[in-house]
């Protein structure tokens, strides 16, 4: 397991890998564990060479990555390495970003705290949470007690390039950008919240929000990019912001061959908007002048995240540790190696 110290360096730019148990389902079907993580920021793949006598022919891939979580590591512990050193960014006039990226059923949601069922339970043991119990742990401190911050949160969801509003019954948002590139979402419902269990209130309607109208098999969760922010405000104008993003799963963006159009327009768009984050993450960390921002509907909302000196971004790589997983696990983890 991980030592329980706080990181002391500071990145920019952080990549991490979440490895979550064998479900039941899994034990059951006798799959076999095929990654483990030998120390905290290395971690190995046991890839199958051949299809046949799958556990006879094992190729080891090793990949390195800032810190790596074992399925042992609780929410809090990963929150603690990722999204935690990111928090006082905002109070220093900065943007911060943190992506949980991976396959469906990898674990981006329970690492976030988004939960389907939208109970206030759920929603109060993810990253949402502990980063908004932190903002207002600093936000008491004397050095920012007396500076007149007030707090705003949003919650909206991307999906197939159209942003809705899931703490305004998911009213449809247009997005538009002005001449001096500042992009604004128009319409979207920023909660002013006093305190952490406010919070934790608009994270369980904006969850239940998300999911609702879906069965779970068909869960459009899976092919929609779910966004809540925190943001620090001072009279009115902006000091910082936090966005908290549950990606689109990785494997949608496959879906460019499926028969069906529908399907096949979302993976085309979720295969766009990853790649255009991959580069507006990669511009941030090379602190290169251009950012292909406008590739994407994600990207650009995000815009004002991948500018500036003071923004940084943390990325958790889910994956799910079964061998018939193998395959994507493989492709989040060379995709997430590409970011850095
Ligand atoms: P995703 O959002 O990536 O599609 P979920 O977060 O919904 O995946 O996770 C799929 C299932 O696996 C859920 O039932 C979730 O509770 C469970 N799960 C995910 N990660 C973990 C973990 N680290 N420990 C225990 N259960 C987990
Ligand atoms: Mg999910």
């Amino acid at each position: 397991p991980i030592s329980i110290s706080d990181p002391i360096e500071e990145h920019r730019i952080c990549v991490c890998v979440r490895k979550r148990p064998l479900n039941r389902q899994e034990l059951l079907k006798k799959e076999c564990d095929v990654v483990t993580v030998p120390s905290k920021c290395v971690l190995m793949v046991h890839e199958p060479k051949q299809k046949v006598d799958l556990t006879k022919y094992l190729e080891t891939q090793t990949f390195r990555f800032d810190f790596s979580f074992d399925e042992t590591s609780s929410n809090e512990m990963v929150y603690r390495f990722t999204a935690r050193p990111l928090v006082e960014t905002i109070f220093e006039g900065g943007k911060a970003t943190c992506f949980a990226y991976g396959q469906t059923g990898s674990g981006k949601t329970h690492t976030m705290g988004g939960d389907f069922s939208g109970r206030a339970q759920n929603a109060s043991k993810g990253i949402y949470a502990f980063a908004s119990r932190d903002v207002f742990l600093l936000l008491n401190q004397p050095r920012y007690r007396n500076q007149n911050l007030d707090v705003y949160v949003t919650f909206f969801e991307i999906y197939n390039g159209k942003v809705f509003d899931l703490l305004n019954k998911k009213a449809k948002l247009r997005v538009l950008e002005d001449g001096k590139q500042q992009v604004q979402v128009v319409g979207l419902q920023e909660r002013p919240v006093g305190c952490a269990e406010d919070v934790i209130k608009m994270i369980a309607v904006g969850s239940a929000c998300r999911t609702s109208g879906q069965t779970f098999a068909n869960a459009s969760s899976s092919r929609s990019h779910a966004c809540f922010q925190i943001i620090l405000r001072r009279r009115g104008q902006m000091i910082g912001k936090f966005s908290l993003v549950d990606l689109a799963g990785n494997e949608r963006g496959a879906d460019t061959s499926s028969a069906d159009r529908q399907t096949r327009m979302e993976g085309a768009e979720i295969n766009k908007s990853l790649l255009a984050l991959k580069e507006c993450i990669r511009a941030l960390g090379q602190n290169k002048s251009h950012t292909p921002f406008r590739e994407s509907k994600l990207t650009q909302v995000l815009r004002d995240s991948f500018i500036g000196a003071n923004s940084r971004t943390c990325m958790i790589a889910m994956i799910s540790p079964g061998m018939s997983s193998c395959e994507y696990t493989l492709n989040t983890l060379r995709y997430a190696d590409r970011v850095k």
